[in-house]
């Protein structure tokens, strides 16, 4: 299996969306845990690295990209 590699500041989308309904969930911290924020409400959460890559389903868009190029 692939190793899903990941930024901060990536939106990601998990294998369930959050209760709000919205599946797109932004790496706002980096570390021994991973705290994403979900772009819909706001709600942020801290998991551990191994679960998150668990759940992490794919990268909807990269930190470094620019969307206007
Ligand atoms: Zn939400």
């Amino acid at each position: 299996m692939e190793r899903k590699q990941f930024e901060l500041g990536d939106v990601v989308q998990m294998k369930k969306p959050h209760p709000c309904g919205t599946n797109a969930w932004k790496v706002i911290r980096m570390g021994m845990d991973i705290r994403i924020k979900c772009t819909g409400c706001d709600h942020s959460v801290m998991i551990p690295r191994l679960e998150f890559e668990r759940k992490l389903k794919k990268i909807l868009s990269r930190a470094g990209e620019d969307p206007q190029s």
